[in-house]
């Protein structure tokens, strides 16, 4: 098989803050694993630096030890070239991307969906959230309207800057009472100052908080105080911490789990210690947002995920397969991955 590596540049049509940073616009790679008899494959590698500490070039490193690997895999199991790739390539960033592509190639060989060959039955629905970036109580404010029109029920709210108990009365109070508001601190706080904003921010009305604190101890310590549900996720990468129990909730992300295959045994491992799961997006490309739906169908049930993201690039033309509609997106039902990059 032939591997082809292409950089890509997708602009954010708002920078996006968060704890770790601003975040205005997304390089990707996009990688094909085209196989002797002509089918390829499309995955994409989503690093991104400012969040997971890891370069478009670490990356492009990693996919390189892939090539050798894939020029000696035609004909080949998939899941035997996907372990040698990952023994190969140390960067999940890079695993995912070689993942993705060849759950494609081989759904279009079979002309089936990915979710089919992962074992699910039918494309379920899947449950997404609205992200409101906005610092100021007004334009959270205008985003939540406009969430609450586009027939979401959940809500995710970044916290750790600025006024956050502002920002969210003004969000709780165009939602209404009903929908779901979770928030996420990106581990901005101790356990202490999570302990005194979530006393400060629960009676708002609160689905989970994601990495209030970082680190399993003071996550644990975190949730064994309050009643709240607390979701891990940067935490997650540490050693041990996905089969920890420390928080009640993890939230699972493709590309730093090595694609679908890595998705799926991270959650296998979180739900064995009665964790519960759900899926986000890194700002992945639309490639990445199909993968995470299709493993999403083997996956559930799950608490809304994160992967209403794609809104989110400036001049995309988003798949018609991935439009989010009231709330939910479903897994694309073309052989493959179903969708284009
Ligand atoms: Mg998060």
């Amino acid at each position: 098989m032939r591997l082809a590596i292409a950089p890509r540049r997708l602009r954010l049509r708002e920078p996006i803050v968060t704890a770790h940073g601003t975040v205005t616009d997304r390089e990707l790679l996009d990688v094909l694993v085209i196989g002797a008899d002509g089918v390829t494959g499309a995955g994409e590698a989503a690093p991104l630096p400012s969040y997971d500490g890891v370069s478009l070039d670490d990356v492009r490193a990693a996919l390189e030890d892939c090539r050798p690997v894939l020029a000696y895999a035609d004909g080949l199991p998939r899941e035997r070239v996907a372990a040698a790739c990952r023994d190969a390539a140390v960067l999940p960033q890079a695993i995912a991307a070689i993942d993705l592509a060849l759950w494609d190639l081989e759904g279009r060989r079979r002309g089936e969906p990915v979710w089919r060959l992962l074992g699910a039955e039918t494309a379920s629905a899947v449950e997404v959230n609205a992200l409101i970036g906005a610092e100021d109580p007004a334009g959270a404010t205008a985003q939540a309207t406009a969430a609450r029109a586009a027939g979401f029920r959940c809500v995710k709210l970044k916290a750790g800057i600025g006024d956050d108990a502002g920002r969210l009365e003004a969000v709780r109070a165009a939602l209404g009472p009903d929908m779901a508001i979770r928030l996420d601190a990106n581990g901005a706080w101790n356990v202490e100052q999570a302990l005194d904003a979530l006393a400060v921010l629960g009676p708002a009305g609160i689905e989970l908080v994601e990495e209030p604190v970082h680190g399993v101890a003071a996550l644990r310590a975190v949730q064994e105080a309050t009643e709240l549900t607390i979701a891990m996720d940067e935490t997650s990468v540490g050693p041990g911490a996905l089969g920890s129990g420390a928080a009640r909730a993890v939230c699972l992300k493709l590309t730093r789990n090595g694609g679908i295959s890595g998705l799926l045994e991270a959650a296998a491992i979180a739900r064995a210690a009665g964790t519960e799961v759900y899926l986000a997006s890194t700002l992945d490309g639309p490639l990445g947002i199909a993968g995470a739906l299709h493993a999403a169908a083997v996956l559930g049930p799950l608490r809304p995920c994160g992967l209403a993201t794609l809104d989110a690039f400036a001049d995309l033309d988003v798949d018609r397969a991935l439009t989010v509609r009231d709330g939910v997106m479903h897994p694309p039902s073309g052989p493959g991955l179903g969708v284009r990059a």
